[in-house]
């Protein structure tokens, strides 16, 4: 991905509202993400952090409440209900995580690709031949006329994702493809997922727990309390594409791919100059509601500041507030104006240390 492109996927303060018996659930509270046409992004973060509500809301299943997203030429914002529903069949492909949500007990694997064409006006000669294409794609020949219920885990899976492709969406959306089934059987759904990319050019988010997700992505995207907070991104510009691609399934899935791969953390910084520190650097240098920013040669210094910790001086604990910070423009020097916040706007750097307590309060942490 040398050249810019448009971004395929737009969300910039993305906020996800849940009202429920008047209890209102802020799911999703500013967050910003982009995705490039044809890349394959994996979103990680704790239970309830937001990850099923942003797939929801970039496939069309939930109205955002406010702030930007838009996919391909589509305010997801502005459409009608009719052209969200439209949106939905059309442009979108889902992967859940239980198969029951996936695929038709009763049907047979090549029926279940066939069906979401039947709201299409292909023909039926027209559908049974693409639902075999893309079973026999995704090494699923031999197995178009088994139930899900005579399928593996993987191949279930294997089956939903040409499920997922038969009306070729614009983007796949995959919510935990992997979390009921067992390593080997998890290598085989990411090759899946990855074949669609290397054949389609198809553009995939997947949710996962899977501590190897980076290396069957090209990047993968923390989501923190309904924000995106920090990203995995390959150092050195390599191309997950420009790797081997590991061999498809086959009735045992390949070895793990390739060789370690080097990655880098990224903090996310967004359009107005919040980023979110990390929980445990906060803790280790006791930092509370407030803190000093001292802009040197080169880097910004966050000093803790005396008094206002998470602990007070009686050691009584200080409700902690959610760990934003705002970079005020007016911080920069005079000369630079705001160009010194342009240029850092979508990624800071930060330097990856061991967290070790410190000796000195007023010490800085860069
Ligand atoms: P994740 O997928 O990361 O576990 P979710 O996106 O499912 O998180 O949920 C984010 C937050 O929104 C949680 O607090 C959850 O309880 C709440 N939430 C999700 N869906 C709904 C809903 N339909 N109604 C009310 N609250 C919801
Ligand atoms: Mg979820």
């Amino acid at each position: 991905m040398g050249q810019v492109m448009e971004p395929l996927i737009v969300c910039e303060n993305l906020v996800k509202i849940y009202s429920l018996s008047g209890v209102e659930v802020v799911a999703l509270q500013g967050l910003d993400l982009s995705v490039q046409p044809g890349e394959v992004v994996g979103i990680v973060g704790a239970s309830g952090s937001g990850k099923s509500t942003l797939l929801n809301v970039l496939g069309g299943l939930d109205r955002p409440s406010a702030g930007t997203v838009r996919v391909g030429e589509r305010d997801l914002f502005k459409l009608s209900d009719a052209e969200l529903d439209a949106y939905r069949r059309s442009q979108v492909g889902f992967v859940w995580q239980q198969t029951a949500r996936n695929l038709i007990p009763y049907l047979s694997a090549l029926e279940n690709v066939e069906l979401p064409m039947r709201l299409t006006r292909r023909s039926g000669v027209e559908r049974r031949r693409r639902a075999g294409q893309l079973l026999d794609t995704l090494g699923l020949s031999p197995r178009l006329d088994y139930t899900p219920a005579q399928l593996s885990g993987g191949e279930q899976q294997r089956v939903a994702i040409a499920v997922a492709l038969a009306n070729q969406p614009q983007i796949l959306l995959a919510d935990e493809p992997t979390g009921e089934v067992d390593t080997a059987t998890a290598a085989e759904v990411y090759a899946a997922l990855r074949k669609t990319n290397a054949l389609y050019g198809m553009t995939i988010l997947i949710v996962s727990h899977d501590p190897n997700l980076s290396q069957h992505t090209d990047r993968v995207v923390a989501i923190r309390d309904g924000k995106t907070s920090t990203e995995m991104v390959r150092s050195g510009r390599q191309e997950l594409r420009d790797t081997p691609q590991p061999v498809m399934p086959a009735q045992q899935p390949g070895p793990e791919p390739q060789k370690p791969q080097e990655f880098e953390e990224l903090v996310v910084l967004d359009g107005a100059g919040r980023l979110q520190i990390p929980r445990d650097y906060l803790e280790t240098l006791n930092i509370g509601d407030r803190v000093q920013l001292e802009l040197r040669d080169g880097h910004i210094v966050i000093h803790p500041v005396a008094g206002r910790g998470r602990l007070a001086a009686s050691g009584e604990e200080i409700r902690p507030r959610p760990e934003e910070l705002y970079l005020p423009p007016d911080q920069a020097p005079e000369s630079e104006g705001n160009a010194w916040i342009e240029r850092l706007r979508s990624r800071v750097r930060i330097a990856r240390r061991a967290a070790s307590p410190s000796q000195d309060e007023q010490s800085g942490h860069e």
